[in-house]
């Protein structure tokens, strides 16, 4: 940190940028650039993170804005009977974070709301450095309510949010002018909620199509419900006279301000995140033009040390290069074996340290970390114990570890986990029992990486078509781990059976809603005649199996390929 910052200075050119001349802004209201910098829930904020260091890695001129979120989602803890326990994160900004001179402000409710700004810089693999701005409105000279606006991600009511969401578009537009931006040609809003930023925009340029110019967006939602609205009424009183009368009928959908309407409106340039994604998304906004770029990880951020060490051995320049991961054909498979072993071992000792289940080094386990919410089905897994005992005692032992968290408000989410527990406690008091279990707490990236790098299996259940693409199993992947997944989101591009993992559902049914009885009698079927077999009695085609997927799908499931399509198709710089 400390070299990074003694290099900045300012030139005149973007205070914060040693490289000149940014050309995109890349606004997400989580970003999850390092695992200590806890201001990410899940999926959306990893892939942020993954996209703006594969920016670093590539030399994409590209700034980062995101809230400070300076107490996080939230940090979980889980009493004996799995109820959840959310405590504020503790994090100590100034660890991580540089406080700039540059000051901005919004107006919400009539009210100034001033907010300061901290980077964060991301060296690449060249050491091209990118800048991310975390908004912060903790600031002097604010009343009370407004100094909480970034507190929390995804905490507060309806109105708290929409103060977010103000903070981070309109502010974040702002910010990048006070920081002496004069360069930025395109917008990026990565989901809808920094799509406020639009309306600055065309305060400024009082003409649409010059704001379309400039906007690209991203949708990652397939539901209707997931995307944010706001009342108009409510959202003329907060936003003043920023709504032009003569959008408002565009921008309005059942009477309410919404984010994802106002995003298309104002973008030349929309995405889906996955080919399937792209279809649902056209499907639910008939009118638009939405085309796809699937999703992807950045390969250094989730390749775990025994893999690095293998492929360093075996395909020098995949660092920098993670195309190169297609000749992984021809690493020995038992190379390929003993570094699965040693990221397996480190996962296995931390569960038997942390929760002391006494899970086995050899057997066969299956790994789910997720949000735990209803339409992920976490607990589809464990939904007829009895049915996994027997196939535990005619297959062999089955380990399962589990991590995620619930939303504060999802009911349904945190069931599932008290139901996980449940379970839990029936399958691990049976001392001879060959199915075991654990639940790893305050699942976040560290723990995602130990455990897509450490399981034999990776499992994922949405109800289809609810999953917009999926990034874990992409980590997966990158280590080795086949995925055994719903025919939803990326899956439908990277599985191919028997061969990168496998499905649950055939391509036909993919095309309806899913059924949890047929999902759930398909996924212990599998389990039962093919997957856990293979496992533990043809271990060699197993080890084959392990080598496509790095092969076949982390040579192309990264953000090297996703920005690639992002700067061809979107910036077209
Ligand atoms: C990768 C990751 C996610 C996203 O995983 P999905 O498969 O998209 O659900 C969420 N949370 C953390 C901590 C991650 O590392």
């Amino acid at each position: 940190m400390d070299t990074l910052t003694l290099e900045i200075k300012d030139d005149g050119e973007g205070f914060a940028n040693p490289n000149g001349k940014p050309k995109i802004a890349y606004f997400s209201m989580e970003i999850g650039i390092d695992e200590h910098i806890p201001t990410y829930s899940g999926g959306l904020g990893v892939l942020a993170g993954d996209t703006l260091k594969s920016c670093a890695d590539l030399n994409v001129p590209i700034v980062g804005v995101t809230l400070l979120s300076e107490k996080g989602y939230f940090y979980q803890e889980l009493d004996l009977d799995g109820n959840q326990i959310q405590l504020p994160f503790n994090f100590n900004i100034n660890d991580f974070l540089t406080l700039l001179p540059s000051k901005t402000s919004v107006t919400i409710e009539g009210r100034t709301v001033h907010i300061r700004i901290w980077h964060y810089l991301v060296r690449g693999v060249n050491d091209y450095i990118i800048p991310v701005f975390f908004l912060d409105t903790n600031v002097e000279g604010n009343c009370e309510q407004d100094r909480e606006i970034t507190k929390y991600l995804y905490g507060g009511d309806t109105k708290y949010r929409l103060s977010q969401e103000i903070v981070l578009g309109i502010g974040g537009v702002r910010a990048l002018e006070a920081l002496g931006y004069t360069t930025i040609e395109k917008y990026h809003m990565n989901e809808g909620h920094a799509a406020l930023g639009t309306l600055e925009l065309f305060r400024r340029y009082h003409d649409v199509e010059k704001v379309r110019e400039k906007c690209v967006f991203t949708t990652h939602t397939p539901v209707a419900a997931g995307h944010d609205q706001f009342d108009m009424g409510a959202a003329k009183t907060m936003l003043g006279d920023m709504i032009p009368e003569q959008i408002v009928h565009d921008v309005t959908f059942e009477n309410k301000l919404n984010m994802t309407r106002l995003a298309l409106f104002f973008s030349h340039y929309v995405n889906g995140v996955a080919k399937k994604h792209g279809e649902v998304s056209r499907l639910m906004f008939p009118g638009y033009s939405i085309d796809s770029i699937t999703n992807g990880v950045h390969s250094l951020t989730w390749v775990s040390e025994p893999f690095k060490r293998l492929f360093d051995t075996n395909m020098p320049g995949w660092r920098s290069d993670p195309y190169s991961l297609r000749s992984a054909f021809g690493i020995d498979k038992n190379d390929i074996w003993t570094a699965h072993m040693e990221a397996k071992k480190n996962l296995i000792d931390f569960v038997n340290s942390r929760y002391n289940v006494g899970m086995n080094y050899d057997y066969f386990t299956i790994g789910f970390a997720r949000r735990q919410t209803a339409y992920k089905r976490p607990d589809l897994l464990i939904s007829d114990p009895q049915r996994l005992i027997n196939i535990a005692e005619k297959t062999g032992p089955i380990q399962i570890i589990y991590a995620g968290k619930a939303h504060p408000n999802d009911g349904s989410g945190k069931e599932s986990i008290k139901n996980i527990f449940r379970v839990m406690k029936s399958m691990n008091g049976n001392m001879n029992g060959k199915v075991k279990i654990a639940f790893i707490h305050n699942y976040d990236m560290a723990i995602g990486k130990m455990m897509t790098s450490g399981v034999d299996l990776w499992l994922n259940t949405p109800r289809r078509p609810q999953e917009a693409s999926g990034t874990s199993g992409m980590k997966a992947a990158h280590n080795g781990v086949p995925q055994f997944s719903t025919l939803d989101g990326w899956w439908i591009e990277g599985r191919i059976e028997n061969i990168t993992g496998w499905a649950i559902g055939t391509r036909k049914s993919n095309e309806r809603e899913s059924d949890d009885d047929s999902d759930r009698n398909e996924m212990y079927e599998k389990l039962e005649k093919l997957i856990i077999p293979k496992f533990y009695n043809d271990r060699d085609n197993w080890i084959r199996t392990m080598r496509s997927c790095i092969a076949i799908n982390a040579s192309f499931f990264n953000t090297y390929r996703m920005i690639q399509q992002y700067v061809l198709n979107a910036y077209f710089i």
